[in-house]
């Protein structure tokens, strides 16, 4: 095995004018702890499911991380960088020093880091050694790879990873195509349990992936009620499956402003709250108007959670409207590594809850159109089934 197939951007021979990824062969990832002595703390991973995420849509239509992505191939010294960043595999090799350091002892514990491993993992390989990492918010790190982007990632047969992003999975709770997607319900868990959510009203804005998982969670930790808002009524379709209580279609419109929220949604929301406005308010879209229309669905002393990304110049008119309610803005990035991924690990493996099933009936649709075979990929089948459905998979070996 000296070549393995990978999903690639190449920044001079695919450029950043032209859209989508190329399947290339690559060498095989291989550990040399002589050539590279890092590579006694990494392992290699089998790779057998990835999840798309929306970033890799952001790469895909070269919308987003442009910087990022030549910034890094040019510390590299070189052109291409494999895409993905969510995945389940298996452990096939191990650096001497990985057993010693992250195999976990503790007989009850069935979910370890050693060969034949299924694991999944997170996807910002952090540096350890920052202030932020050092205080335990490596979430926060100074100087942090995302794997995909910044950092080779996962969309390949075998890849090299640090074995200190690993989360073991224990195979006999977990569906694989759910592990793969640990990383993004991660950034749900996070975003849900950054606010305590029990008894409280709570509106979320943008169906994807990242707010059904927040939909899912708002009901299990305990709101009273969860309010959903998207773009799509098919978004909204699942919402209600996944527990939302009410939701809301916002209708497309010419806007003067880009930032411009919309008060139709907003007066909705009001009467949906006996005029009060929702305690929490959950922004997972992206879109400036989102932004605006979070902060003013949200009652005084309320709390506004930011995790969907947008660049450039985001104009939130009467700022002090935000300071005199008392609001608090919370923004979220990545998952803590790993309080997030014991949470995530605690809902998804317990099947009496409908957590885990209700992510693969009804975000992942039973795997039906969902799940793309990696060998056979083409860039015109991969945008079709990524325009259809919220969250795809590659099934990339077994
Ligand atoms: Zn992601
Ligand atoms: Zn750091």
């Amino acid at each position: 095995m000296n070549e393995i197939n990978a999903l690639t951007l190449d920044i001079e021979k695919d450029g950043w004018d032209k859209k989508g990824f190329v399947m290339r062969k690559v060498p095989a990832p291989v550990l040399d702890e002589a050539k590279d002595p890092q590579d006694a703390l990494s392992v290699i991973v089998k790779v057998k499911y990835a999840g798309v995420c929306g970033s890799d849509r952001g790469l895909w239509n070269r919308v987003a991380f442009k910087d990022l992505v030549h910034d890094s191939l040019q510390r590299e010294g070189k052109t291409q960088r494999i895409n993905g960043h969510e995945f389940v595999g298996e452990i096939v090799e191990m650096g001497s020093m990985v057993k010693s350091l992250y195999y976990d002892v503790d007989p009850k514990n069935n979910a370890k880091i050693e060969v034949g491993s299924l694991v999944s993992g997170d996807s910002h390989v952090t540096c350890g050694r920052c202030y932020q990492c050092r205080i335990g918010e490596s979430h926060v790190c100074l100087n942090e790879a995302i794997l995909g982007i910044s950092t080779d990632g996962i969309f390949a047969e075998y890849v090299k990873i640090p074995a200190k992003n690993l989360w073991a999975v224990d195979q006999s709770r977990l569906r694989p195509e759910v592990a793969a997607i640990y990383d993004p319900f991660g950034n749900a868990v996070h975003a849900v349990s950054t606010v305590d959510v029990r008894g409280q009203r709570v509106a979320i804005f943008g169906c994807g992936p990242v707010g059904l998982f927040s939909i899912l969670l708002a009901r299990h930790f305990g709101a009273a009620k969860v309010i959903a808002i998207d773009i799509d009524e098919k978004n909204l379709a699942m919402a209600r499956t996944l527990g939302a209580h009410e939701t809301i279609l916002i209708e497309k419109k010419q806007k003067a402003h880009d930032w411009e929220g919309d008060p139709e949604v907003i007066a909705r929301i009001q009467e949906l709250t006996y005029g009060k406005g929702v305690d929490i308010s959950m922004e997972m879209a992206g879109p400036f108007s989102s932004v605006n229309n979070a902060i003013d669905a949200t009652r005084r002393g309320g709390h506004v959670v930011i995790f969907g990304i947008k660049d450039g110049d985001l104009t939130i008119p009467k700022f002090s409207r935000v300071v005199v309610r008392g609001l608090t803005l919370h923004n979220i990035i990545g998952r803590r590594i790993f309080a997030t991924w014991q949470v995530a690990q605690r809902v998804l493996n317990d099947r009496t809850n409908g957590v885990q099933d209700a992510i693969w009936n009804t975000i992942l649709k039973g795997g039906n159109g969902t799940v793309l075979d990696f060998s056979s990929f083409t860039p015109e089948s991969f945008e079709v089934a990524m325009n259809a459905h919220p969250k795809i998979l590659f099934k990339i070996q077994d």
